[in-house]
């Protein structure tokens, strides 16, 4: 399943099978999205043969179901050997989104997201980072519109497997979903955006800010001190030319008595100016390791900023947080499991 068509179609002639049969295997398991070998109906049987003789299909289960009873949203658990993960659908008015892993666990430990907290078990591939995109479809029969990679983990340090999932799901033989409805969400990496912006992938790029002063982000994510965000974001500044319009985002959590004071206001309205970036504020979903959401009124004055100075700020509400689904949520805690 991670294979990209022409792949399949080497693999295939160079055990003397006609090319034809890459589209059709392809079209069963990135379109119609058939894993079962015996039901692809248009393969002969002895190809059916060489098939499971030769590659290995994807074998996954969800796990866990739990449906938000408030906002239509859910989330699911999915395991891969020991590799739990979870993705979370999120119904709108106009589109349907999904979030989805990309590791089980994330090796960083930025103190606000419960995901650093767990256990760090590892990277996915291409296939099952697939197989929960296919595994919720099948589940609804709205389509799913928009796929973000915001779910467990950091995309930058699964690159290749991250950058392959997203180009079969925007293939036009699979699912076709457009690449500007793909966003990978990043902590600031930045091997991985130098990479992404070299390599001009097509998808937007979140880039999780959460803090416009060296001091305040280090006390926030350890990953400040790797790879400082004024440096990303001069990267990003001269390189500008290479993204397309409204390519860029930057994700920014308000937390009370902690990054939402006018001067961090004033700051992350000059960077989003500078790099024409959309803002999207998200509040702290919960109270967690001794830091809470804003209150309301804070909230609105700190967006209500940003605006007046002629950013585009987004104040987000963070959906599935009675499902424990939001962001920075995903920790794989379920009450009662159980398979489906
Ligand atoms: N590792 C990547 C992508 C997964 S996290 C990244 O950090 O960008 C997806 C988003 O959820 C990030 O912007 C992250 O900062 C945010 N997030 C984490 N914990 C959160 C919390 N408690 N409240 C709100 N957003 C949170
Ligand atoms: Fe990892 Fe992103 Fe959570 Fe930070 S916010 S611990 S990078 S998943």
């Amino acid at each position: 399943m991670s294979l990209t068509e022409e792949e399949l179609q080497e693999s295939l002639l160079k055990d003397g099978h006609k090319k034809f049969r890459a589209r059709q295997l392809f079209q069963w398991l990135h379109l119609k999205q058939v894993f079962d070998i015996r039901r692809m109906t248009n393969l002969k049987a002895d190809f059916q043969d060489y098939l499971l003789d030769k590659f290995i299909f994807p074998d996954f289960k969800i796990l866990n179901e739990r449906k938000s009873p408030t906002d239509h949203t859910a989330k699911y658990l999915f395991a891969f050997g020991k590799k739990q993960v979870e993705a979370v659908w999120l119904p709108y008015q106009n589109r349907q989104s999904l979030c989805i892993s990309v590791q089980s666990g994330c090796s960083l430990n930025c103190s606000f997201c419960a995901t650093g907290k767990i256990d760090f078990k590892g990277n996915l591939s291409a296939a099952e980072i697939l197989a929960q995109v296919y595994g919720v479809q099948q589940l609804y029969s709205r389509r799913i519109t928009n796929v973000v990679f915001m779910g467990m983990g950091e995309p930058f340090y699964n690159y290749d497997s991250v950058i392959r999932a997203a180009n079969l799901i925007a293939h036009p033989h699979g699912m076709n979903i457009s690449r500007r409805r793909i966003t990978l969400s990043t902590s600031g990496v930045f091997t991985g955006i130098k990479r992404f912006i070299e390599e001009n992938q097509p998808y937007r790029l979140a880039l999780s800010l959460h803090a416009v002063f060296p001091e305040k982000r280090n006390l926030l994510m350890d990953i400040e001190k790797k790879f400082p965000y004024e440096e990303v974001l001069e990267y990003l500044r001269a390189n500008r030319k290479k993204l397309q319009p409204g390519q860029l985002m930057f994700e920014y959590i308000m937390i009370d008595d902690t990054n939402i004071f006018p001067e961090d206001a004033k700051e992350l309205t000059r960077w989003a100016k500078l790099l024409n970036a959309k803002v999207n504020l998200i509040p702290m979903n919960t109270e967690f390791n001794g830091m809470r959401p804003p209150p309301q009124e804070k909230i609105n004055m700190f967006w209500k900023t940003l605006v007046k100075h002629g950013v585009v700020a987004v104040n987000r509400k963070s959906p599935a947080k009675d499902i424990d689904g939001a962001c920075g949520m995903l920790a794989g805690k379920y009450l009662k499991p159980s398979v489906l």
